[in-house]
């Protein structure tokens, strides 16, 4: 890729990591429901879209 369109795209790339995008890693790991039996939910521990996320 060239460093100019690396360049302009930076701004989205940072967006989509923040977002938990690609290579933003899994929403369990930032879970409020991320302990014990508080979570049962299958996609658990590798949730990348779940309805009942919620930040710690
Ligand atoms: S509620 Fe969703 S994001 Fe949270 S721990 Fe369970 S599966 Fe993961």
């Amino acid at each position: 890729m060239g460093s100019w369109l690396r360049f302009l795209l930076a701004p989205f790339r940072a967006l989509s990591l923040r977002m938990g995008g690609a290579g933003g890693g899994y929403l369990c790991d930032r879970c409020k429901w991320d302990y014990g039996d508080a979570c049962r939910r299958r996609e658990r521990p590798n949730a990348k879209v779940c309805p009942d996320f919620k930040r710690r």
